[in-house]
């Protein structure tokens, strides 16, 4: 197997190594730095924003040894992901699935260069945890659909350049048959986008309004109705990617804080005892999984089951330190508090959002009971 520490401390310039810097590519992002810039440039020369996709499809063809070989050597060195989104996460392996060999070559090697950047567009004000119930329509005018409706909650919508689109193509049929599975660019006339202030300070939320909006037919991944089934696959490969902590907010620091605000305190390394005892037993039982998983290679229902724990336990990560900081855990801006304290209670906030988004955990424990553990409805 190729020396890839070797590779990557020669192309990842050491200003950039062990920085929190991400990048998520498309016309509206900001390359974080020319450092950066340079390293980011080396991985799509390889093929390395995607190890696992195949050569043909802007990927470095590796098997799942060899990227998982590359990634702990990324670690290892320190280097940042090159790049991250939606586009790789979750769209990409899901146009492998269900798309033509069009779609294939028309957006994986845009994804895999950064050149797009995609957003989600499930949830609309009425459709959330039953999001077969959505309403937004696509009507059939020949070479094109015409789109009306809204969606919500739309993650880096302001930002991205094309959306993932959950349509209703026929209003006779049980909602989840009347779903279709549509991508188009975001820049087309009759669509509106607006943010959302969130209560940490963000505004990554987007609402997006169509009013008479065009999606081409070739953009319509997999069959007509047949969207429901493409909307589920790809919400596994979002809960995998939780559970892999790609989108979590991962502030703060568990023991340190334990040991700067609260070292005596009996309860408090109790809890903190715990936590890291749930995480250790979160981490071995994933690398099992993973072992159990790579004769099948994709992910599975078992992904509610891990999306529903990584987003739990950081949520109660962060309420211990925040409850372990004190007064000083509930900072918003002042020159009372550290750098660390401002940003660990944005993560706070942040981490309640991860307990819906992807669906929330009652309705990722209502998929456990019913399709892992066989449970009756
Ligand atoms: C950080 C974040 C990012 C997001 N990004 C996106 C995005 O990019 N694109 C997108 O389309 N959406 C996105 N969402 C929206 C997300 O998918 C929805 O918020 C989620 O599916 C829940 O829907 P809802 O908000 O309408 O709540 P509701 O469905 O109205 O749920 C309200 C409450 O009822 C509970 N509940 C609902 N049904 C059941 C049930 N059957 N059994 C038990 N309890 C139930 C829920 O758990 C929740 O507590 C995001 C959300 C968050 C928080």
């Amino acid at each position: 197997m190729e020396d890839f520490v070797a590779w990557i401390e020669r192309h990842c310039p050491s200003s950039i190594r062990g920085k929190r810097l991400s990048y998520s590519g498309g016309s509206k992002h900001k390359m974080p730095s020319p450092e950066f810039e340079s390293w980011f440039d080396a991985c799509v020369e390889r093929g390395l924003t995607v190890p696992e996709w195949s050569k043909e499809h802007g990927g470095a063809g590796l098997n799942s040894d060899e990227a998982a070989s590359f990634r702990s050597a990324m670690e290892v060195v320190g280097a940042p992901l090159p790049l991250f989104g939606l586009g790789i996460a979750m769209l990409g392996p899901t146009i492998m699935e269900f798309g033509t060999d069009d779609q294939q070559k028309r957006h994986l090697p845009k994804i895999a260069r950064g050149e797009v950047c995609w957003c989600q567009g499930y949830s609309e004000p009425g459709a959330g945890s039953d999001l077969a119930s959505l309403s937004t329509r696509a009507d059939d005018h020949g070479d094109f659909y015409l789109i009306n409706g809204s969606k919500i909650w739309t993650s880096g919508a302001y930002k991205a350049d094309w959306i993932f689109c959950l349509v209703r193509t026929d209003q006779s049929v049980p909602n989840q048959e009347g779903i279709s599975f549509l991508l188009f660019p975001l820049d087309a006339p009759g669509i509106t986008v607006r943010t959302i202030d969130l209560i940490n300070g963000g505004s990554e939320f987007c609402e997006a309004f169509f009013d008479d909006a065009k999606a081409a037919k070739n953009d319509l991944l997999g069959d007509l109705n047949g969207g429901w089934t493409i909307a589920k696959r790809l919400l596994q490969f979002e809960r995998a990617s939780v559970s892999r902590g790609e989108f979590l907010p991962r502030g703060g620091n568990l023991p340190a804080a334990l040991k700067k605000y609260a070292a005596d305190d009996f309860a408090a390394r109790n809890n903190v005892l715990c936590i890291e005892m749930d995480d250790a037993a979160f981490q071995l039982t994933k690398r099992r999984a993973k072992q159990e998983a790579m004769s099948s290679g994709t992910p599975t229902f078992a992904t509610s089951t891990f999306k529903f724990l990584s987003s739990e336990l950081e949520s109660r990560r962060l309420d211990a330190i925040t409850a372990m900081a004190g007064t000083q855990g509930l900072g918003w801006s002042g020159n009372v508090f550290t750098k660390e304290e401002l940003k660990t209670t944005r993560s706070w906030l942040l981490s309640k959002g991860f307990l819906i988004a992807g669906g929330s955990s009652e309705v990722q424990r209502n998929i456990v009971a019913k399709r892992v553990l066989g449970l009756p409805d």
